[in-house]
């Protein structure tokens, strides 16, 4: 079987939170670099650190077992300063025949995959195009355990690792089936969600908002993160696009701070999140404008870090992005344009410990309880569109019986993933969004 049908019947999707289907990033011949990114900028979430502690042999060993399938030349392991001190790493270790570990500054947010790149290896992916032109795949450090499994023994994903962060008496680190009820899983580590609390499914910075009785912890989840109402990052939350709007059109000075900090305009990239404000607060939207908002990671330095209006460009942004992504419209660079990161860009990183202090969230750092393995919740819900792409389609109905690993949903045509049983048990319900499975012992 080549790699990418192992990866794809593993139903492998970017563990980091973007929940791209690893094996449409695979291009055999056409990498000579990967990249594992190890970066855990978002603030309170210690997932990625714990997998390197306990397991960077198997992290290692994945890398290169994926380098060796495609044919590339060197594998980057990279993760902070201080999380490598942590670790006792040191920038230039070997750590394999190909792999070498480098330690990134501790900003935020240095692992978006354009800034992981250019950190790590000095190549400009430029603006609309994908890390494979620049010949470097990246993946996320559980990813690539998850492609050792798939590699190794045919294992399908069934399990998720998350940080549990916030509010919390004790932060934990846990692996837990794909499904798990938020709500079970508050349970069992006895947590109770004050009325006004916000939780988010992700970290203070970039995680979304969910109803934490009705969330489940998906193949994308790294973190949950529960906020008091006070904490910005809740506020931030909270925020509505009309809301945003209106204090764009009455409040923005067009002092251009968040275009000078905004990390991927310091890339080189087009994108000046003042002009789109701008734009938006007058209703006068210039299409070659618009389009540059698909170059916005959505990391939101701008409305944390920049703004002293209380603004968010990153909303107004992403409200373009959504009106382009309906009308299937991108980014195309001009012809024969250049790209080249401003000088300014090492002096305007901004740490990660200063945004965490910006969201509000600086008093929740703490050492995380590294939790048993084992657990298993009462049921699943297994979402079909937990992935970029087109949603699994069921192969069960409700009454069957099935063991943990057993395919409950194949891929679509296209872009898509199959889904896998978390645990053995009884279908309970077949929806056109999930599959319910009660567990049995
Ligand atoms: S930082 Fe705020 S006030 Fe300044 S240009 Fe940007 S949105 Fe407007
Ligand atoms: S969220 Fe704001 S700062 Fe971040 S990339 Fe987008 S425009 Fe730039």
């Amino acid at each position: 079987m080549d790699m990418q049908t192992i990866l794809r019947e593993a139903g492998i999707a970017g563990a980091g939170g973007a929940g791209f289907p690893c094996y449409a990033k695979q291009a055999p011949g056409r990498a000579d670099t990967l990249v594992i990114n190890a970066a855990e900028c978002e603030p309170l979430l210690y997932t990625d650190f714990t997998l390197l502690r306990e397991r960077l042999a198997d992290v290692v060993a994945g890398g290169e077992a994926l380098a060796q399938a495609e044919g590339i030349g060197r594998v980057i392991l990279a993760t902070e300063r201080k999380k490598a001190g942590a670790l006792g790493l040191s920038d230039g270790d070997e750590l394999g025949p190909k792999t070498v570990f480098r330690i990134l500054p501790d900003a935020y947010p240095m692992g978006d995959e354009i800034s992981l790149i250019w950190q790590t290896t000095g190549r400009l992916v430029s603006p609309g195009q994908l890390p494979i032109s620049r010949g470097v795949i990246v993946q996320n450090t559980e990813t690539i355990l998850q492609i050792l499994g798939a590699l190794q023994n045919g294992t399908p994903v069934t399990r998720k690792w998350l940080t549990v962060a916030g509010d919390v008496r004790t932060p934990a680190v846990l692996c837990v089936p794909v499904g798990t009820p938020v709500r079970e899983l508050f349970a069992y580590l006895g947590i109770e969600v004050p009325q006004e609390h916000i939780v988010l499914d992700g970290g203070p910075a970039m995680g979304r908002p969910v109803d934490w009785e009705s969330a489940v912890v998906k193949k994308t989840t790294k973190g949950i993160t529960l906020l008091p109402p006070e904490a910005e990052a809740a506020r931030k939350a909270r925020r509505t696009s009309r809301g945003n709007r209106g204090v764009a059109v009455t409040a923005c000075c067009q002092c251009t701070r968040c275009t000078d900090l905004c990390p991927r305009h310091l890339l080189g990239y087009p994108l000046e999140p003042h002009r789109m404000v701008r734009a938006a607060a007058a209703g006068n939207i210039d299409p070659v404008l618009v389009r540059t908002a698909t170059l916005c990671c959505g990391c939101g330095i701008c409305e944390t870090v920049a703004c002293s209006q209380g603004i968010s460009p990153r909303m107004v942004i992403a409200d373009f992005k959504e009106q382009l992504r309906r009308e299937k419209m991108a980014f195309s660079s001009p012809q024969g344009a250049v790209y080249t990161p401003s000088a300014q860009r090492d002096y305007r990183l901004v740490p990660g410990a200063r945004m965490a202090d910006l969201l509000g969230v600086s008093r929740f750092d703490r050492k995380p309880a590294r939790m048993p393995d084992g657990y298993l919740p009462s049921r699943v819900e297994i979402p079909l569109a937990g992935h970029i792409g087109l949603p699994s389609v069921p192969v069960v109905s409700p009454g069957d019986r099935v063991r943990e690993g057993q395919v409950i949903a194949q891929a679509a045509e296209g872009l898509s993933l199959p889904q896998h049983a978390s645990v053995s048990g009884r279908v309970l319900l077949v929806l056109p969004d999930k599959i319910i499975i009660e567990r049995e012992a």
